[in-house]
């Protein structure tokens, strides 16, 4: 039997997966995690998709509890600004699209749409929700879209079903701590001590990790968490690490921890990704302040350049605070699990934050651990299939953030223009083909499981103008009466929710007052959040 599990990190990957781990198996698995308290954890990740709901639920957490405790607030998409030009912007919402005569909305919107109106404030109500600074739940906890709302039980990402309205921000080292007490709760062994060296036996395999104070540490199954340093999965194991770089350029990021007088500013109740000249700025606005930082390629800009540009871009607020420098390791391990080891979180695999993936990554990959989780025999085909999955979702997610860069209209500066001449992977530019001349739909964007939907691609080809320019020529032989009716009430629905709905900041403020306190804004001394030190040789 594999009966005991050593997580070595006790960063959101580390904590999340000791958490299910015990949620999923309760005291039929021992979990010892062992984190150090002097390397930081990296401080940053605060924006999630609306399926980390899955999570949550999985483990039997109510948002009215959680919410409060780590800062959080409420996303329901992404704002794209200046992506195609100055002074432009879109939504990706967390909105499935319309149906009319079997037909998406989008494509309504090309055969019909008015052109003054953008397309996704003609597809999707989320945009005037954006607009309006609406929270998506109503005093008293109802959501708007009512038949989606309550707990999914031990459902996974695999039960997927309905677009559920909304994802969180929240404080990723709030939300370590909070699932910390969780699983310390749930008989989750801690160990605070620095792992020094890790030992192989004569397979290769790891036979016990030793740690400064503690001495030698063992377990059947080792969960690497260790974030971009892969302690064990590159360091001890020398898996090798398959860069994203030459399709991803952006390997840095400088990010600040921004208080903020909610009163007067409100709360958005979305993540906005500004494009600048050398890549794009993040701005997630959670409870108690705005987490904020330049992602970008050291190519075309250096850290101090990106650390003037951003403090530029939020302005006095940003006198006197620390900016945190992070380099950021893109790509994948070209296995996860090797062995008796398994990656989760940053040692695993990282593609740049723009789209908010980390989390998914991790969720994702400790729901495939629990599915193929081994016994004794170790049988190759559970880990080959676990590595399966996990590469497909990094390379759909791979290729979904190409196109953010390569049909984004915009060309200003030497960094923008080298986005429409450096390669792109082989099926994107079968798919950005087929898309100058018809929407995509199931069978034309990436096929596997990779976390985004028909509805997402088409989103982001339309918002950054490389969207078809005319509908589908059979749109033209249908009587378009119900499709006018859908795109009006679409319209007609928006204006009463935005009527009807509460501000985010007075929800989230009913909420926080009525759950746990309000957390000082932490130093990233505290917090974690230095820069990396050295990256492993195998790191691309
Ligand atoms: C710039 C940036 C922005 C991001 N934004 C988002 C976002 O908006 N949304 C999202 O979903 N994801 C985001 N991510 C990804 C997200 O931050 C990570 O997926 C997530 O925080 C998981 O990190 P981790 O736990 O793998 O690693 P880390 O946070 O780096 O944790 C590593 C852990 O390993 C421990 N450790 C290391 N060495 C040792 C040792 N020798 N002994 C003992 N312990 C050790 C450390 O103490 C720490 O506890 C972002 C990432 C970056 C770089």
């Amino acid at each position: 039997m594999v009966r005991s599990v050593l997580i070595v990190g006790g960063g959101t990957a580390g904590w999340m997966s000791a958490s299910y781990l015990k949620a999923a198996f309760g005291d039929r698995i021992d979990v010892t995690l062992v984190e150090s308290d002097r390397v930081d954890t990296i401080g940053v990740g605060e924006a999630t998709f609306s399926t980390v709901r899955h999570f949550f639920d999985y483990l039997g957490l109510d948002e009215r509890d959680w919410m409060p405790q780590t800062s959080a607030s409420y996303k329901l998409g992404i704002r794209f600004e200046n992506w195609r030009a100055d002074g432009r912007h879109f939504y990706h919402p967390f909105e499935r699209m319309r149906i009319a005569d079997g037909f998406t909305t989008a494509e309504w919107w090309l055969r019909l749409g008015d052109r003054n109106e953008t397309f996704d404030r003609s597809c999707f109500l989320t945009p005037y929700l954006c607009e309006a600074g609406r929270s998506p739940r109503r005093f008293g906890g109802d959501l708007f879209a009512g038949g989606l709302d309550g707990s999914l039980g031990r459902s996974t990402l695999a039960e997927q079903r309905d677009q559920f309205p909304y994802a969180y921000h929240f404080d990723a080292a709030l939300l370590a701590r909070y699932l910390r007490d969780y699983g310390i709760r749930r008989d989750v062994r801690h160990v605070v001590d620095d792992v020094v060296d890790v030992r192989l036996d004569e397979r290769g395999w790891i036979s016990a990790v030793s740690t400064a104070a503690c001495g030698d540490l063992t377990a059947d199954l080792y969960l690497d968490c260790t974030g971009f340093r892969g302690l064990l999965i590159n360091g001890a194991l020398r898996e090798p690490f398959v860069s994203f770089q030459d399709v991803l350029p952006n390997n840095r990021a400088v990010a600040l921890r921004v208080p903020r007088d909610t009163a007067t500013e409100g709360i958005k109740p979305y993540t906005t990704a500004t494009a600048m000249d050398a890549g794009w700025i993040w701005t997630i606005p959670l409870y108690n302040r705005i987490g904020t930082g330049y992602v970008y390629s050291d190519e075309f800009c250096d850290p101090e350049e990106a650390e003037q540009t951003l403090r530029r871009f939020v302005g006095p607020a940003a006198e006197g605070l620390e900016a945190n420098h992070i380099r950021m390791r893109i790509g994948r391990n070209e296995r996860s699990w090797v062995n008796n080891c398994v990656a989760v979180g940053l040692s695993s695999a990282f593609v740049e934050p723009l789209e908010s993936t980390g989390i998914f990554f991790i969720q994702h990959a400790i729901e495939q651990l629990v599915r193929y989780f081994p016994d004794e025999r170790w049988e190759p085909a559970l880990r080959d299939t676990y590595n399966e999955r996990v590469e497909h979702v990094l390379e759909g997610v791979k290729e979904f953030l190409v196109l953010h860069y390569r049909a984004a209209s915009r060309e200003d500066t030497p960094y923008w223009k080298a986005t429409k001449t450096r390669a792109i992977p082989e099926g994107l530019a079968r798919r950005l083909k087929t898309a100058e001349t018809q929407l995509l739909d199931e069978a034309t964007i990436y096929p596997q499981y990779h976390g985004f939907e028909t509805y997402s691609w088409n989103t982001m080809l339309l918002g950054l103008g490389a969207g078809p320019e005319r509908a589908r020529p059979a749109l033209a032989h249908i009587e378009p009466t119900y499709a006018r009716l859908v795109l009006a009430k679409l319209h007609t629905d928006a204006t009463n929710l935005v009527a009807s709905l509460p501000s985010c900041r007075d929800y989230l403020v009913s909420l926080h007052e009525h759950g746990g306190e309000d957390d000082p804004v932490p130093a990233f001394a505290e917090l974690g959040g230095a820069d990396l030190g050295e990256l492993p040789d195998t790191a691309g």
